[in-house]
Formats: C-alpha cells, structure tokens, sequence
C-alpha cells in the first residue's frame, strides 16, 4: 500500500483539484492507496472539504490540528498515521506533480536498492528573483557550514519506504527542519527533476520573512560554526587589543601620554560591545532551541480525526 500525505493550511480551493489529479493515477500506480491529510489549522472550509471527501472516500483519512502548527508538525503527524508499506509526502496546491508518482514506486520497487525518491525543481520559474536568489545563497552556505547535505531545489516531494519512515519518526527533536531530517537519516536517495510550476489556486503561506527565519532554523538545528565563529571573533579580538594594549603602553613610555585619540577609544569600545552583543545573541539562539527542547511539549495537538473529536 501506498500511503499519501498532504499537509493542508488554507487548501479549500486546491484539494478537489489535488484529489482528483492524484486519483488519475490510480490505474497507473496500480496498487491501494491511502491518504492521510492534516489541516494545519486552516481559517477556511478546508476542514469542511476534508469531512466531506473523508465521507465520500474509504481511502481518505484526516487529522484536524487544534491550530496552525507549521507545515513541519503536518508532516510529522502523517507520517505517524501512514501504515503504508511506501509513504509519499505532497503538497496540496499541484505544485508537486502527481504524474510523477508511478515512477518513484517504480524506481523504489525496482531492483536498485533505494530508500527514498526526492524531487527537485531545476529551475525558479515563477518564484521572486530575490527569493531564488537567497535560497540559492543558503544552500550554498548550509553545505559548506554542515555536516549533512541538503540539495538545492529539492522538494519535500518524496517517496520513501517504511524503513526509512520508521528512522525519521524516530527524531521526535521539537525543532524540526525535515530537508536536514530527511538528509541526516542516511539511506539511498535518488531525485526527479522537474520545471518549477505555480500553484494551481489560492497563495503560498510563505512570506520572505518566514522563509528567511526558516532558513537560520536550518543552520542553527543543523550546524555549530556560528558558536564556533563567535568563539574565534573572541579569541582575535583578544589577541588583537592585546597587541594593541603593548603598542599604547610603548608609545607613552617612549613619546609621552599627550590625551588625544578618545574617537579611536570610542570606536573601539563600539566595535568590542557590538562583538559581545553579536556574540551573546548567537549562543541566546542556541539557549532558545535547548529551552524548547527540554519543554518536551508535543508536536501538534489533534482536535478532530476522521470526523471524531479528539
Ligand atoms: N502548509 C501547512 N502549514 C503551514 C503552511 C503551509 O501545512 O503553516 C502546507 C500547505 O497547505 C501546502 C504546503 O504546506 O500544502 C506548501 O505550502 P505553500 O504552497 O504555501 O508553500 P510554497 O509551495 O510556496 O513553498
Ligand atoms: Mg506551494
């Protein structure tokens, strides 16, 4: 069994379209398929659209969340409900091609040893000039600064089997940035590559800014050299008014303590407190991660299932 599934915030207007394109399939992939869609809190009839395809189809399993959670606590949560022998994780909005699907099985079934078929987009289209050009930028900063390697362009488009499901649910870390999960788990990962496409109704919840915050989550959760450049930013500054401290002194053994240079003392003093501060809010970052951490709070919490409460 193939297990599908669909984080939804805001969907109303793309899930019939989503359903029935994945529906086209069916006779393709030719094997039972599940679906198991989570409203991440949505403020429109998207939970409305899901009782009703939940009714009308045995395949059509939901999670409603008690508000928005974040697309990463969706996914989790299908994951956990997928009982498929293959799970599959899609948006809803159509920008992750169905017709790809019988071809990631088929790959996955196939005699090449994989784990997991990822899609990538290999191109922007359609996508703000300077959000391609950020995200080109962080992809190339978060594979040189971490240990685990993440593919630009990649989706969270991807077919996996329940090996590797049964790993990822096994990092039940809060902080969750799933491109880094994916990529930490290990195992055999081929990747698709499709032209980028919009979505085919409604708009994306992702403003710049929540991108932009996304992205230092993905260096914080997956890479320590910030810590470690501040703690090298100390140590040259250290040894840099160390230097400096022997100059002065040997100056005014030498040519007398004439009182000049207090603008030179106030720049440094601004750049050392802007240092400490810099500093001191890079660890303040990591603090922040291990106090929602150690709150050991749950991911999501669920409302409604399958049309029961709770
Ligand atoms: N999504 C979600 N919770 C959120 C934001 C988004 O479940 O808080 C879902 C959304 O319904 C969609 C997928 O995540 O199925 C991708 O969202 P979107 O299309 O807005 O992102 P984009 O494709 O623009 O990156
Ligand atoms: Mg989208």
């Amino acid at each position: 069994m193939l297990s599908i599934i669909v984080p939804c915030f805001n969907e109303e207007e793309t899930l019939p379209q989503f359903f029935a394109a994945v529906e086209a399939q069916r006779s393709t992939l030719a094997t039972p398929l599940e679906y198991w869609f989570v409203n991440d809190g949505s403020t429109d009839g998207t939970l409305a659209a899901l009782r009703a395809l939940a009714a009308a189809h045995a395949a059509v399993h939901y999670l409603s969340f008690s508000r928005n959670f974040g697309k990463e606590a969706a996914m989790f949560a299908g994951l956990q409900q997928a009982s498929g022998d293959y799970v599959v994780v899609m948006d809803a909005d159509l920008q992750d091609p169905p017709t790809l699907l019988p071809e990631m099985l088929a790959m996955l079934r196939g005699g090449a040893d994989l784990d997991c078929v990822g899609t990538r987009r290999i191109d922007r289209k359609g996508e703000p000039r300077i959000r391609s050009f950020f995200a080109r930028r962080f992809y190339r900063l978060i594979n040189k600064i971490s240990q685990t390697q993440m593919v630009d362009g990649a989706r969270d488009y991807r077919m996996m089997t329940r090996q590797m499901v049964d790993a990822v649910l096994e990092l039940t870390e809060y902080n969750r940035f799933s491109k880094g999960l994916f990529s930490w788990v290990g195992f055999n990962v081929a990747y698709l590559s499709f032209e980028n496409r919009g979505r085919v109704a409604g708009r994306t919840s992702w403003s710049f800014w929540k991108l932009f915050n996304y992205s230092i989550e993905g260096i914080v959760n997956f890479s320590e050299l910030p810590l470690n450049l501040a703690s090298f930013v100390g140590a040259f500054s250290c040894v840099g008014s160390g230097l400096a401290l022997v100059f002065i002194v040997i100056r005014a053994w030498l040519y007398g303590d004439p009182t000049a240079g207090w603008p030179s003392m106030v720049s440094i003093f601004l750049f050392l407190g802007g240092i400490q501060l810099l500093c001191l809010g890079i660890i303040g970052k990591y603090i922040g991660k291990i106090f929602m951490e150690t709150k050991k709070r749950p991911l999501y919490i669920v409302k409604e299932r399958d049309g029961k409460k709770g």
